[in-house]
């Protein structure tokens, strides 16, 4: 009887981007901080990588 294969686990999802490596936050600019827009940069909690840290 083989043993059954269990299914690879899946890495834990990180918790600030949800997986996707990628976090939006706003631009700012200037002496007065004036938020000009958003922008997509990645993870810093996971380094883009969409995994949650050890
Ligand atoms: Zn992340």
């Amino acid at each position: 009887m083989a043993a059954k294969k269990a299914p690879e686990p899946k890495p834990a999802e990180c918790s600030v981007c949800k997986g996707t490596g990628e976090v939006s936050r706003t631009v700012k600019v200037g002496r007065k901080r004036r938020t000009v827009g958003r922008q997509t940069g990645f993870c810093l909690n996971c380094l883009g990588s969409g995994e949650a840290p050890n």
